[in-house]
């Protein structure tokens, strides 16, 4: 099968990319006020807390003793549709609000910080984004969740990292030809995968683009006895080194049940907690970003996601402010490409 690639002839949009918000140091008192504060106005309010795996413990912590649910993009988004709050609060990124506002039009979905975006979503503009797909119109046009509402609007799926694989390998055995955005280390992998023929988009995750192959082969070394884990937004290389490769989810999935004592992790450095939650007594690694020689533990933290914070939550909770808005006309058919995917997703499961 002919496998064509477009990103090395796109050129890549620009990002700015914020510095790491640090948040005031809050006594353990502290923080046990602003929580139970927290817990009365999601009480109030009708209220239900929706955390990824990359934000703060104490995010995480919350959403789970509040009924919420701390997770990966996808079940963020199927979690929503099962609720019957009157408002969702997304602490994650913009694309994770627009999703849930998609799937739930009649909620009020509230952020912490609306400023909280992606660097692929930002990487991928709609105008820009539909020219291109305009350019080939014989092709299937399927987006990562990490888009604008927009973007997922010019769509004919959306996908996950956790589903894009069996997505795709359906795609390729109906004969399609497939535009594949933004993610273009991702698109890469799930071609090698399934041989698909597709059209990448060239945009990337500012956090997983950073690890270093030859400082993780040198990590390697000091650990032979760990196993490697990589999210697939990581360039190939790193990918290469893998033992397990996958979504959020299946990489936390991989330090509770394999037997490994240790594991070096390359993904946001937020997931370890709840790999820690779950596997208190195996030892996690970060994957060095630091430089082709590096032997450190790295900094993998992504600037959008760490501005979801204790003190912005309390705040949007008392105000009702950053509240998403989706024009209705872009929300009707944005709607279609995620339904696809998670009508595809339940029909897995049967
Ligand atoms: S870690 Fe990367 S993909 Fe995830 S929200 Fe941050 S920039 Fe986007």
């Amino acid at each position: 099968m002919t496998q064509t690639t477009a990103s090395s002839t796109l050129k890549a949009h620009p990002v700015t990319v914020p510095a790491h918000p640090v948040w005031p140091e809050m006594s353990p008192e502290e923080k046990s006020a602003t929580k139970n504060r927290i817990k009365a106005l999601l009480k109030e309010r009708n209220a239900v807390l929706v955390a990824h795996y990359y934000t703060d413990g104490d995010l995480q912590e919350l959403a789970e003793e509040t009924g919420g649910c701390v997770s990966d993009s996808l079940e963020m988004a199927r979690f929503g549709t099962q609720q019957s709050a009157d408002t969702l609060v997304v602490c994650g990124v913009r694309f994770m609000g627009e999703t849930a506002k998609i799937l739930n039009p009649e909620k009020h979905i509230l952020m912490p910080d609306l400023n909280a975006t992606c660097s692929l979503d930002e990487g991928c503009p709609a105008d820009e984004f539909t020219a291109f797909c305009d350019q080939h119109p014989d092709h299937t046009v399927v987006v990562y969740a990490n888009t604008s509402a927009k973007v997922k609007a010019r769509a004919d799926w959306v996908v996950t990292s956790g589903i894009a694989l069996p997505i795709i390998q359906h795609l390729a055995e109906c004969g399609e030809k497939i535009i594949w955005a933004p993610d273009k280390h991702l698109g890469r992998y799930v071609q090698k995968q399934t041989g698909a023929e597709m059209l990448f988009w060239n945009g990337s995750c500012v956090v997983h683009e950073e690890f270093k192959s030859v400082a993780l082969e040198r990590i390697k070394r000091l650990h032979p006895e760990a196993a490697v884990l990589v999210h697939p937004e990581s360039p190939e290389e790193v990918i290469d080194q893998a033992d397990v490769v996958g979504s959020t989810t299946t990489l936390i999935n991989a330090v509770k049940e394999m037997d490994n004592k240790t594991f070096i992790v390359a993904t946001d450095g937020g997931i370890f907690h709840k790999m820690k939650q779950l596997a208190p007594g195996k030892k996690l690694i970060e994957a060095p970003t630091a430089g082709e020689g590096a032997t450190c533990e790295s900094c993998a933290h992504c600037p959008w996601m760490g501005m979801n914070a204790l003190q912005n939550l309390e705040q949007v909770l008392l105000t009702g402010n950053n509240e998403i808005q989706i024009d209705p006309a872009i929300r009707e058919q944005a709607v279609k490409s995620i339904q696809k995917m998670l009508d595809f997703s339940s029909n897995m499961k049967k």
